[in-house]
């Protein structure tokens, strides 16, 4: 099955405890998780606000098509929580929860309502460190 990576964000309230709920609501809902990267804390990223992100990078082995996993991570914000994630001009806001879907696969996908790879993803510190640690590049051999 595709291994997907996701970024898992919070800045409101419990901000751990709301990505462990996403955690396994996720391993439930969407695919079995096979390793969750540790939490990384950076300010708001494209915005200003007072609260500081926590963010956190998982693989989840999933029988989901793209678009099905986005829909089912976005019902899953849902049920953590209604608040919206964005103002009504579309720019950012602190968020109770916010999952990202970063790579599929090998998978490359272009529309309007979903990117894969996540097109931001190479300006985020926050994205690419846990990246980093769960998908380490390939040892050097040694003989
Ligand atoms: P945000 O409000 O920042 O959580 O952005 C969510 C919007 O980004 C939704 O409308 C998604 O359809 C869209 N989107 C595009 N590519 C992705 C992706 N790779 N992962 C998650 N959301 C995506």
């Amino acid at each position: 099955m595709p291994i997907a990576h996701l970024n898992i964000g919070s800045n409101q309230g419990d901000r751990q405890g709301n990505i462990s709920l996403a955690v396994s609501l996720i391993d439930k809902q969407a695919g079995h998780v096979l390793a969750v990267s540790d939490p990384v804390e950076s300010p708001p990223w494209g915005y200003d606000s007072a609260n500081p992100f926590i963010n956190v990078g998982i693989n989840i082995d999933t029988s989901l098509t793209p678009f099905d996993l986005l829909d089912t991570l976005q019902a899953i914000e849902r049920q953590i929580s209604p608040n919206p994630h964005r103002n009504p001009d579309g720019t950012y806001r602190d968020r109770v929860i916010d999952i990202d879907i970063i790579l599929y696969g090998d998978v490359h996908i272009t529309t309007p309502r979903l990117t894969i790879p996540h097109p931001l993803m190479h300006q985020r510190p926050f994205v690419l460190s846990p990246l980093r640690q769960l998908t380490p590049p390939p040892q050097q051999r040694t003989r």
